[in-house]
């Protein structure tokens, strides 16, 4: 039993050892991926649900990695936050979609709002507010045209600076949408009290909304409470018809989701909005 033990062991470490070499190596790779080039960013576009227009996209950033190949954000996201590149490639992200977001503004569609996403370091930073009003600046992008999203565990931690970071961000004319809502801890009287206009109802409610009659109540709970609140209500990972048409009824304001539109790249997300109009 010693001796299998023993094997056991030294099967598990292997495999842990592959694992940690493998994100040591991919740490390594994402600090030069920056300046390789390897990132770009992708737009989805969101939509109006009850007129069904195009009302802007959420950016959202790919890496394709030489030494890797495709690596989802689910997977390097956590290890920039973890190494602190998150800061430089969080801020890349924001530039990159705001200076799109002008173009978009440039060619005529002026009403086009860009979602970016800011993890909880960056977000933490005291000077977050000054590199997005700088931001803003340097792109000259309309501030009302930015929609900042965060997720409720940064709300909820350390709530007097995220009070005095979001009044910061609403001083310069950007929207704050909490994205994931229902997966954390917060509430919706908690957030009544915040600035936030926006509630991005998480996508696990909008994919079990399909099997589970309960799930339905609760989203259509979650979209009145948020309209008492004063709130804007998008819903993310809209995948059928059927979802889309409970979302209408329910009176969900904006939608997103592969139903509507993939991400796209820059290109094709001007490609399609030359169709649309
Ligand atoms: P998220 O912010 O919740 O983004 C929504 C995710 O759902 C995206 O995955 C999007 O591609 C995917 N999605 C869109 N429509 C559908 C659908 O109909 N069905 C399903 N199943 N999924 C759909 P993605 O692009 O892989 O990003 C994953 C997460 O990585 C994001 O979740 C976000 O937390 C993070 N992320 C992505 N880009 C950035 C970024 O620029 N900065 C930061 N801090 N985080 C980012
Ligand atoms: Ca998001
Ligand atoms: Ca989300
Ligand atoms: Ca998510």
């Amino acid at each position: 039993a010693k001796s299998n033990g023993g094997s056991q062991y030294r099967f598990y470490s292997k495999e842990l050892n592959a694992s940690i070499k493998r994100m040591v190596d991919m740490e390594a790779s994402l600090r030069r991926a920056l300046e390789e080039n390897e990132f770009y960013v992708v737009y989805q576009p969101q939509t109006d649900i009850a007129s069904g227009r195009t009302i802007g996209a959420e950016a959202l950033v790919r890496w394709n990695s030489k030494a890797h190949g495709r690596v989802s954000p689910a997977d390097f996201i956590p290890l920039a936050e973890q190494s602190g590149l998150i800061l430089k490639l969080g801020q890349w992200v924001l530039e990159e979609a705001c200076r799109e977001a002008k173009r978009w503004e440039q060619a005529g569609w002026t009403s086009l709002k860009i979602s970016v996403n800011v993890s909880a370091k960056q977000f933490k930073q005291p000077d977050f507010a000054d590199v997005v009003k700088d931001i803003l600046k340097d792109t000259g992008l309309d501030p009302r045209k930015l929609c900042i999203e965060i997720t409720e565990s940064v709300v909820i931690d350390k709530l007097m600076f995220t009070l005095k970071m979001l009044d910061e961000l609403v001083a310069l004319g950007v929207e704050i949408s909490i994205d994931d809502f229902g997966t954390g801890y917060s509430s919706l009287s908690l957030l009544r009290q915040l600035p936030i206009s926006v509630i991005k109802i998480d996508q696990s409610f909008i994919a079990e909304m399909v099997e589970v009659q309960s799930v339905r109540s609760v989203v259509a709970a979650m979209i009145t409470m948020s309209h008492h609140l004063g709130k804007t209500v998008v819903a993310e990972g809209i995948e059928s018809e059927q979802q889309m048409a409970w979302l209408r009824e329910m009176g969900c304001d904006n939608g997103q989701g592969y139903f509507i539109d993939k991400p796209l790249t820059a290109e094709l997300m001007r490609a399609r909005l030359k169709n649309i109009s």
